[in-house]
């Protein structure tokens, strides 16, 4: 037992500090009437003022006190760090322990879990790497909490290769700490290893908590994994009836919606014991992601009668859907409802959903018109990159090109806009300048993104590349779409020879058989699947015009309906359609 301490939990002023809890005011009396009493130099007494102090938020007054500490011990040192850290400020947490260090006292694993909670509040990665030397050197490497607290600062700053190698070397794991490096890895676009990691985590015997869950779930709305979030969904949100509270609530209605299945996220959201906002928005964004504007805005409608008030990201989701779905003027009535009836100042986000309002339908003037007057300030690249896109759709290729030099003065080091300018200039036929500008991309060692389709067969996934040939049934995939091209070709389809060339992010051009990744997928799922089932596929870039096209006149001629998740949003091929209204 500490010098001292057996007397003081039994003192009145000791009653009074806990009555006053973290409360300045009480707290500085309390202080005034331990300076007067004999207890003025008892050290747990002014360990438990200086930890309260700190609580209440004022560091700099409980550094001015510390001095008049008769002989500071570690505890004293521990028990103010962990104040900090939990503070406000949690900062000062490491300058007491430099005050710690330097009176030669030992810090123990709980000095090191609070200065690593710390660094992990303050996403302040690199002091976290000095002090896991610190941790080391100390000898609490091997520390159940220590460790934990490890995994955790690196997950969330994103250092997964350190986090999972800490995770590894735990003998015994926690839920927080599997949670800890799952949350990493779905939060750092990485969720096919944090679904790894859950599988891994269920053939320890770990069940999943509702944070798990939560994180899971959008996981899989990440990669499109419809097959896992509705086994989750079923084995333990309906299984364990495990109530869908806010979070859960929501995190499996984006599921729905990401994953495809738009219908079965309405159903969910009806079914929420709970609104707020956010379910709100997710449902509204569902319905603009998959083209059903009209719903949408019906939804926003009644959000606004009866649900709770919208947001900003509310407004981004009811922008984005009216930009998608063409509805000009409703956007617009969007969006000054927004600044004048919800007093809002609209972001970037809600300025690059009302341009590419504009410049999608065409308006290329009144979205110039709409930079002028509502943005104050240089625009964000952002907006140059929407008005640039729908001019390059609008073959307005004179101001685009205008716009993308200015896009580059703004982003030189940004290769996307070096793509789009070689596009425009591909489109309006200077290949000299594609070329200067490609051999520039080349000296800057940027390169093309790979682009890869996935589907799933029996809850197997089969991934295709362009002119992909690793399949089992190759032989059968291309001699079925060449069929279908033949098909298609006879109802109307011409193939896009115009398809851009040099997209960074876009594949090549069709080159005779080099059939695209989407295409090879398509025809794999209507090969390998009955009548009446939906084909999904999932590509990691944007789909390009002519598989666009392609796909719209498959539906048409198998009658079967396909659904293609790319980058960007949800294509649902139906009957020679597609929900986008051709607007991506
Ligand atoms: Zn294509
Ligand atoms: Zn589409």
């Amino acid at each position: 037992m500490e010098p001292g301490l057996s007397s003081s939990p039994h003192s009145p002023l000791y009653t009074s500090l806990l009555v006053a809890g973290p409360r300045i005011r009480p707290l500085t009396q309390i202080h005034a009437r331990i300076v007067i009493s004999t207890l003025h130099r008892n050290r747990s007494l002014l360990t438990k003022l200086l930890t309260l102090i700190i609580s209440a938020g004022y560091p700099l007054y409980a550094n001015r006190l510390l001095p008049s500490v008769p002989n500071p011990d570690a505890f004293l040192f521990d028990s103010i760090i962990r104040a900090s850290s939990r503070s406000t400020l949690p900062l000062h947490s490491l300058h007491f322990y430099l005050l710690m260090l330097s009176s030669s006292l030992r810090p123990s694993n709980y000095t090191f879990t609070s200065l690593l909670k710390t660094c992990a509040d303050l996403s302040a990665s690199d002091l976290g790497r000095i002090l896991h030397s610190h941790v080391l050197a100390a000898g609490f490497g091997l520390d159940r909490f220590v460790q934990t607290s490890l995994v955790v600062l690196y997950s969330k700053a994103g250092n997964l290769i350190i986090a999972r190698k800490v995770f590894n070397r735990m003998p015994d794991k926690s839920v927080v700490v599997w949670n800890a490096l799952i949350s990493g890895y779905e939060q750092n676009g990485r969720a096919g290893e944090a679904i790894e990691l859950f599988y891994l985590m269920r053939k320890k015997g770990i069940e999943p908590d509702d944070a798990t869950l939560a994180i899971l779930l959008s996981a899989c709305s990440q990669v499109g994994d419809l097959a896992l979030g509705k086994w989750l969904h079923e084995h333990y949100i309906q299984g364990k009836n495990l109530r869908l509270g806010l979070v859960l609530g929501s995190s499996l209605l984006n599921m729905y919606a990401r994953c495809g299945q738009v219908a079965k996220a309405r159903e969910i959201f009806d079914g929420l014991e709970e609104q707020n906002a956010v379910s709100w928005t997710a449902m509204i964004a569902g319905y603009g992601m998959h083209g059903f504007a009209e719903q949408a805005m019906e939804l926003f409608e009644r959000m606004q009668l009866y649900g709770p008030p919208p947001n900003l990201v509310t407004f981004v989701a009811v922008l984005s859907a009216c930009a998608h779905g063409g509805m000009v003027q409703q956007g617009r009535e969007a969006f000054d409802s927004m600044k004048f009836d919800y007093n809002f100042i609209p972001r970037a986000e809600h300025h690059v959903c009302m341009v590419d309002l504009y410049g999608r339908a065409g308006l290329l003037d009144e979205a110039m018109k709409f930079i002028r007057d509502q943005i104050t300030g240089e625009p964000e690249a952002a907006v140059w990159t929407a008005l640039l896109g729908a001019c390059k759709m609008h073959k307005n290729f004179n101001r685009a090109a205008e716009i993308a030099t200015k896009l580059l003065a703004l982003e030189p080091e940004n290769p996307s806009h070096h793509v789009l300018l070689s596009n425009i200039h591909a489109l309006a036929g200077k290949m000299e300048k594609v070329e200067e500008i490609r051999d520039f991309m080349i000296s800057r060692g940027w390169r093309k993104k790979t682009g890869y389709s996935l589907i799933e067969i029996n809850n197997v996934p089969y991934m295709f590349r362009m002119g992909d040939t690793s399949n089992l049934k190759t032989v059968e995939i291309y001699r079925y779409l060449e069929e279908l091209i033949c098909r298609i070709r006879e109802v109307g389809y011409e193939p896009m020879t115009d398809s851009v060339l040099h997209e960074l992010e876009e594949e090549e051009r069709e080159v005779a058989l080099r059939f695209h990744s989407e295409k090879l997928a398509v025809a794999f799922g209507l090969l390998s699947t009955g009548a009446g089932s939906l084909i999904k596929v999932v590509k990691n870039l944007r789909i390009c015009g002519d598989c666009h096209l392609a796909i719209k006149f498959i539906s048409g001629v198998t009658g079967r309906e396909i659904v293609v998740r790319d980058k960007h949003r949800f294509h649902h091929f139906r009957y020679g359609l597609c929900s986008c209204q051709d607007y991506w």
